[in-house]
């Protein structure tokens, strides 16, 4: 028998037997697609630097019970007639962020490349038309392991979809997916997750692995904070020119719609529910105070904006 213990132990009791890929095998065609945003890059200056939002692309999912852990369906759906959005599925956007600083270009979180659903893998197609080819960049840098931020690093075929980048890693996020125990003692549904990260991270050459202790400044303007809770090691990135601030927030909440309005209902895929909850009201009160510019990999396209207070949480607001 696998010791329960010791993967429970790790503080993440809550940890979710969803995982992306049984959202995947949820998808039903019958819902129609997702519409993706044309163009799918976004530009935005910050200082003298420049804030890039590259889509990925976006999957539509059945809303079902199992979505929000912790709210009858029904209060779910009234959410999202309340904002005269369809009731019946949620879209998911994926959205990473690209920092380009001088000649030092950071890709932060990956999207799927070849690896996910035929509505995915949009990423590279739109660094393209944002003027960068994948030798462009130098720096990736990853918030957390979860498929849909991690996959777009390898393509299917083994090979590195950003030769040249260093890849910069949260070390406590690191430490638990690549820690064998705890993935042998993992649920089967689990089992997956910890298999994805050992592909795309496992053959890294030790020189282009980067950990790093959240907190740090991982380049000049670039620093991580702490947010763990969705997974354990999950960082959020502040990045500073000139004065101003861009906040990438990951996965701190999943879509906004839902989770920023009423934060602390808890998406299926926090792993620990509770502290999830905890990281997103204090990132967002934060973000409302400093009315700091906020990038998040499942917002709406463009995928920056501000954060507004709004009844007991939040309200997007998606730059214009
Ligand atoms: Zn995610």
């Amino acid at each position: 028998m696998m010791d329960r213990r010791l993967f429970l132990g790790a503080g993440f009791a809550g940890a979710t037997a969803l995982t992306f890929s049984s959202v995947l095998s949820q998808t039903t065609p019958n819902l129609g697609a997702p519409v993706l945003p044309t163009p799918g890059f976004r530009k935005m200056k910050l200082g003298t630097m420049e804030i890039i939002a590259l889509n990925d692309g976006a999957l539509r999912r059945p809303l079902g019970e199992e979505f929000v852990r912790n709210a009858p369906l029904e209060q779910v759906k009234a959410m999202l007639a309340s904002q005269s959005l369809p009731t019946d599925y949620v879209d998911i956007p994926f959205t990473a962020f690209l920092v380009v600083s001088g000649e030092n270009r950071f890709l932060i979180d990956t999207g799927f490349a070849d690896n996910g659903p035929p509505t995915t893998g949009r990423l590279r197609t739109n660094l393209a038309a944002a003027g960068y080819k994948p030798e462009d960049i130098n720096h990736v840098i990853l918030s957390h392991y979860h498929g849909d931020h991690i996959n777009g690093l390898r393509a299917k075929d083994g090979s590195l979809v950003f030769p040249r980048a260093k890849v910069h890693v949260p070390a406590p996020e690191h430490a638990f997916w690549m820690d064998d125990a705890r993935m042998n003692a993992a649920p089967p549904a689990m089992q997956g997750g910890f298999q994805a990260v050992r592909r795309v991270l496992g053959g890294l050459p030790a020189e282009q692995l980067v950990r790093f202790e959240p907190g740090a400044e991982l380049a000049p303007g670039i620093t991580s904070s702490a947010a763990f809770g969705h997974t354990p090691g999950m960082s959020v990135f502040t990045v500073r020119s000139e004065g101003q601030l861009f906040m990438y927030v990951a996965d701190v909440t999943n879509v906004p719609s839902l989770f920023a309005r009423s934060p602390d209902w808890a998406v299926a895929f926090d792993m620990d529910a509770e502290m999830a909850r905890q990281t997103r009201r204090r990132v967002f009160d934060m973000l409302v105070k400093e009315k700091t510019v906020a990038g998040g990999f499942h917002f709406p396209f463009p995928a920056f904006g501000t954060m507004e207070a709004a009844g007991n949480g939040y309200q997007f607001k998606p730059m214009a």
